[in-house]
């Protein structure tokens, strides 16, 4: 009983620093909503880590968009090109004509299989100055995406260079939508109160319907303009150093970009399964863990898979399967260790969703701010597979939402192939303007 207790301090000792107070939350928000305010602003902008984005994007779709659009979609799992059809009740993807993987994209040719001219909305999900909704200046590539000669282009030039140069012909690209805009676009088709956009996969980012007399980057007060956040890189000032633990600092070191994306580090799928790991790590160093027997599979980078938080997460899985799991990775775990690794994936999982739910309280209420509203009603669409797999994301997400926004009431929408559907509908929206 004695060495269980021991055990139980060292665990909440090594744990405590990932279990965030309501008043921690609370702050967050605070800074997020700091952020944006600089971030918006003209000259202030600089100074923010959150870079607030002009999308060019001012309307959400109003359901007149017709026609058949060209959808290419850069910056997931999976590099995609898409025939898209708007029609009067529907909008769905009419073939899928281009599929691969994106770590071979390079040196394949891709304007092969797009024999038709269709007017093109290109989704493109990494930070971009835009400078109108074709022209789009890479700031830099994140989510481990590294193609060199890229950053301080414009990707749309590029894109047309390529198939210029690669299949000669032209490309008649209308829009280029960042993922966070399509899931928003595409969501709104369906229900016209969605004015948010977020992605939890790979990264996490978000994107909101600002009032433009806010947006000092862009000339110009009437209406609304969507602003893609970037707040992935939330923190990379500073501002959040009072979060990060050692597990944090020891993910952002060892990753391909140190010091970048500190709040996307906190919250994505492609950086859970990794702090989990190295809490892991430190578990058995302290000898609570595996009876302390080091364990050399769980040295290696990225070996303990997010997707593993959202299996031993499961309520009522039975330990057997989470033993199943640790076996795997040849780690030879008693019934007691898998108890305290699925706590350990609770608490990252539960951090990274409140987190997440700081971030969206601090947008809902700029936006019920601005409308001058004492309540409001808003939607945000959703897309990525940790949202979406997760047992226990999206619930704690929308709890602690609640709790930091009473004042608005927030349904989330999951999107369906959003970064097609949604360039398509930029694209529509455009062609509908112009
Ligand atoms: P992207 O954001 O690149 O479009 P996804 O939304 O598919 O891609 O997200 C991919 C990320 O989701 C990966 O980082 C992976 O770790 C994570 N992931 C994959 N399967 C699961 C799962 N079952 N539960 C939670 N996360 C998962």
């Amino acid at each position: 009983a004695c060495e269980i207790a021991i055990i139980r301090r060292k665990v909440d000792w090594l744990l405590s620093p990932l279990r965030l107070s309501h008043s921690d939350l609370q702050r967050v928000q605070a800074l997020m909503r700091q952020e944006m305010e600089l971030g918006l602003g003209k000259e202030t902008n600089a100074r923010s880590s959150v870079c607030m984005l002009p999308t060019y994007v001012r309307a959400t779709p109003d359901g007149t968009e017709r026609g058949e659009f060209l959808a290419l979609d850069l910056g997931g799992t999976n590099f995609r090109v898409l025939v898209v059809r708007v029609a009067e009740d529907s909008i769905r993807i009419a073939s899928e004509i281009y599929i691969i993987p994106t770590s071979i994209v390079q040196g394949t040719g891709v304007a092969d299989l797009m024999e038709q001219i269709l007017p093109l909305g290109f989704t493109f999900s990494f930070p971009c100055q835009q400078l109108g909704l074709d022209k789009a200046v890479l700031l830099n590539w994140t989510k481990g995406f590294n193609a060199s000669g890229c950053v301080g282009k414009d990707v749309v030039q590029l894109l047309r260079d390529a198939a210029q140069r690669k299949e000669n012909f032209a490309l008649n690209v209308v829009a280029v939508v960042n993922d966070t805009v399509g899931t928003m676009m595409s969501c709104g088709y369906e229900d016209p109160k969605c004015e948010i956009g977020l992605i939890v996969g790979t990264g996490t980012n978000a994107c909101y319907m600002e009032e433009m007399r806010n947006v000092g980057t862009v000339e110009g007060n009437d209406g609304r303009m969507c602003i893609n956040m970037e707040w992935g890189a939330f923190g990379d000032n500073g501002c959040l150093d009072h979060i990060f633990t050692t597990f944090d600092r020891l993910v952002d070191e060892k990753s391909i970009n140190p010091g970048k994306q500190r709040f996307e580090k906190l919250i994505s799928g492609m950086y859970l399964g990794e702090i989990v790991r190295y809490i892991l790590l430190a578990m058995v160093e302290k000898q609570v863990l595996f009876h302390g027997k080091p364990c050399t599979k769980l040295q290696t980078k990225d070996i303990f898979k997010t997707r593993f938080l959202s299996t031993i997460e499961i309520d009522g899985l039975g330990l057997r399967k989470v033993l199943a799991i640790l076996r795997d990775l040849d780690l030879h775990a008693t019934f007691e260790d898998s108890v305290l690794v699925r706590e350990v994936c609770q608490t990252v999982s539960l951090r990274a969703a409140q987190l997440c739910a700081a971030g969206m309280a601090a947008v809902v209420e700029k936006m019920r701010e601005n409308r001058g509203l004492d309540q409001l009603v808003v939607t945000v669409g959703v897309d990525g597979t940790l949202y979406k797999m997760h047992p226990h994301f999206s619930q704690n997400l929308q709890q602690t939402l609640q709790v930091l926004a009473p004042k608005c009431t927030v349904t989330f929408l999951q999107s369906e192939d959003g970064s097609g559907k949604g360039a398509a509908l930029v694209a529509a929206v455009a062609c509908r303007e112009a």
